[in-house]
């Protein structure tokens, strides 16, 4: 597989697709994969979902595109179905994740410039991320993906996840602050999922310091927590909600939900984009966000994920090198002691698609419509290779 014609921004592995079913891949040479990873959390109700071909090629004939000059009434369809399902007010749409967080951190800084804030700073996480474009990766806490592209957008602050007191003295010391951005759940930081109670704390300190709360639920939104949102978890309500991956099943489109004055912040003129919210993909993201309602897809998501972390605690219970389990719903994380990218390519070899994050994790991510037959394989067949990578030298 020679790519030369390609920009060297991916580590690829030496498999190409052809074709999917459910939570099934297909390679040219006609082997099976069983998909844990489901594109990164994007193949929501899995490959080739009736409900969403369905509904693209019905889209397709109809209207793929018109503009933003003209009203399109999938984009509506789909904004009111997300207020409805998410407690927001309002939605601006995107075309990726990143693009969703660009919006979230325009609006703070407009919330800032209301308030003759001129430097307007928002509190982002440490070992976040929110994207690749500027003013993300300055968000995202990671220098890797940093290095090499400074300067860095000015206006963030960094704190420990999950320590409130970390970021009340923020808020004594620092008056530029308008808002905090963070994961829920951190997904390429590694599953890290915020201490219980954490959100609520957050949105009492936001509310006395005037600040926004806005949560990045790129990963977690779209019923893979076991709520559609992950603060739905929680009871309370962010100022704004970002999402993407799953939302289109596939199709790109992101979303920046805002509520109460977030909401009203941004003017024709302040935002835009050309393709954001075109018919195509908001009949795509309708057919999703309907599936996963009609078929209690999040609960589902929560009843089996707790079944498969349990399987994977009484399996890997005792291995050396296990260094820690962690899940909510469909988003999980085993910590090893060392480095296992490497697990990757021999879960690879045996048809297992699984991904590693943050060096040590195996991250986990099935597709909605993922099975109790799944859980069961996938545990059958990783624990084995977990165990022998964790005795391994290496
Ligand atoms: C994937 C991801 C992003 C970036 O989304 P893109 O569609 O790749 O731009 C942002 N935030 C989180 C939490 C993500 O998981």
């Amino acid at each position: 597989m020679t790519q030369l014609a390609l920009m060297n921004t991916y580590g690829r592995l030496p498999v190409t697709f052809t074709h999917g079913e459910g939570i099934w891949l297909f390679d040219s040479e006609g082997n099976r994969y069983l998909d844990a990873i489901s594109g990164i959390a994007v193949n929501a109700l899995g490959h080739g979902h009736p409900a969403l071909v369905r509904a693209i090629q019905e889209q397709a004939a109809q209207l793929i595109h018109t503009s933003n000059l003209y009203g399109v009434q999938r984009q509506t369809e789909l904004a009111e179905t997300l207020c409805r399902v998410s407690g927001m007010e309002k939605v601006f749409f995107s075309n990726s994740g990143a693009e969703a967080n660009e919006a979230a951190i325009k609006l703070a800084r407009l919330f800032g410039h209301k308030k003759n804030i001129d430097r307007p700073t928002i509190i982002v996480m440490e070992q976040s991320f929110h994207g690749r474009t500027m003013a993300t990766l300055t968000a995202s806490g990671n220098r890797k993906i940093q290095a090499g592209f400074e300067p860095l957008v000015a206006g963030f602050t960094r704190a420990p996840y999950g320590d409130l007191e970390a970021l009340q003295t923020i808020g004594r010391n620092n008056p530029d602050v308008v808002a905090i951005l963070m994961e829920p759940v951190q997904g390429e930081g590694g599953i890290n999922i915020a201490p219980p109670g954490f959100l609520k704390q957050l949105r009492e300190l936001c509310d006395q310091r005037g600040w926004l709360l806005m949560l990045d639920e790129v990963q977690t939104g779209n019923g893979r927590t076991g709520t559609y949102f992950a603060y739905q978890h929680s009871g309370i309500r962010p100022d704004i909600v970002t999402t993407a991956k799953g939302l289109g099943g596939g199709v790109p489109i992101g979303a920046c939900l805002a509520q109460g004055v977030a909401a009203e912040l941004f003017q024709p003129g302040n935002h835009g984009s050309t393709f954001g919210g075109n018919p195509l993909a908001c009949a795509a993201g309708l057919a999703v966000v309907d599936t996963i309602e009609h078929d209690q897809l999040s609960a589902h998501a929560a009843a089996e994920g707790t079944y498969l972390l349990e399987q994977f605690r009484q399996r890997l219970a005792g291995v050396p090198g296990v260094v820690a389990l962690r899940g909510i719903g469909f988003m999980l994380g085993i910590e090893l002691n060392k480095p296992c990218a490497d697990l990757v390519k021999q879960a690879l070899a045996q048809g297992l698609l699984i991904n590693v994050t943050a060096d040590k994790v195996i991250r986990l991510l099935p597709a909605l419509i993922w099975k109790r037959e799944h859980s069961d394989e996938l545990v059958n067949r990783l624990c084995p290779l977990i165990e022998q990578f964790c005795r391994s030298g290496t």
